[in-house]
């Protein structure tokens, strides 16, 4: 069971960041979906509700997400689905159920960096960069595979690119966690591919643009894969191969 000790909002960043610093016990709180689940105690949770945003506002060129968005919110954004081809929707539709998706929130999902996380997948394929407050902006890609660090995302930016893109996955069974998901987006001769659940981090790929079948081979001997109690390796290698002749195909529809 998780056991809160104290529970702060409080007034500024400088003050949360300062409070996660006092014990490394001590945890930012989102929409605590997943947090709720852990057996541990947690001296101090700091919520940020006051302080983060939880909007998405469009510029010129890019998307500025608000760590506290919900995927809900991330789901149904006109806007940035358009500008999305639906990824965002795509990405997030099959996670437990809307008053899940209601509550959970961007940022816990890019900050937890979970190896299943269908949102990370989703935005790394499409230069998303993030913004501590301490650390400043940084690529996504460089984030996902950092060391864990003792900061504060407080945004997640998506730039405004018009490329055709796609996201698909394999789970097995409704609302389970991804046993591979896969994402990319069409650059002039250039495919960029993100492909999580292998079951670790998600990584990305570049390959050039050829027939189908040649990319999705080529991807399967690039992507390392390992086998855990949702599926082999052999298994999650075979997917590899044929999500992205998925995606690929998806891709075009959209183009
Ligand atoms: C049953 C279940 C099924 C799920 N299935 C999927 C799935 O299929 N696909 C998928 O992609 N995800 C899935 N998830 C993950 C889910 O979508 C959320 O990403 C996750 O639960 C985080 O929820 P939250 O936003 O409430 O964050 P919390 O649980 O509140 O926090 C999560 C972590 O992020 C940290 N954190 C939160 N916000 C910040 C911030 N602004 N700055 C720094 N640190 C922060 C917290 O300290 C904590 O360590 C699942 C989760 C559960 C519980």
């Amino acid at each position: 069971m998780l056991n809160i000790q104290q529970f702060v909002q409080p007034k500024s960043l400088q003050e949360a960041y300062e409070l996660l610093q006092k014990n490394r016990n001590n945890q930012i709180i989102a929409g605590m979906l997943w947090l709720k689940m852990e057996d541990r105690s947690i001296p101090t949770a700091i919520d940020l509700q006051h302080l983060v945003s939880d909007q998405i506002e469009e510029s010129d060129d890019r998307f500025i997400i608000g760590a506290n968005v919900t995927l809900r919110m991330f789901e149904t954004h006109p806007a940035l689905n358009q500008w999305m081809h639906h990824v965002c929707r795509d990405s997030v539709k099959d996670i437990v159920g809307v008053q899940f998706r209601n509550l959970a929130t961007v940022g816990g999902s890019v900050y937890a960096r979970f190896g299943f996380s269908d949102v990370i997948c989703a935005l790394l394929a499409c230069d998303a960069t993030i913004i501590l407050y301490k650390g400043g902006e940084m690529p996504l890609e460089e984030f996902v595979q950092s060391p864990y660090q003792r900061d504060i995302l407080t945004h997640i930016v998506i730039p405004k690119q018009s490329l055709p893109r796609s996201f698909v996955c394999m789970r097995k069974s409704a609302t389970d966690i991804s046993t591979l998901n896969l994402s990319v987006v069409k650059k002039k001769e250039q495919y960029q591919f993100a492909v999580g659940g292998r079951p670790q981090k998600a990584i990305c790929i570049q390959l050039p643009v050829e027939e189908d079948t040649i990319v999705a081979k080529k991807l399967r001997s690039l992507v390392p894969c390992e086998g855990n109690m949702r599926a082999s390796k052999e298994y999650r290698e075979a997917l590899v191969e044929a999500l992205c002749r998925k995606a690929l195909k998806k891709l075009e529809e959209t183009a």
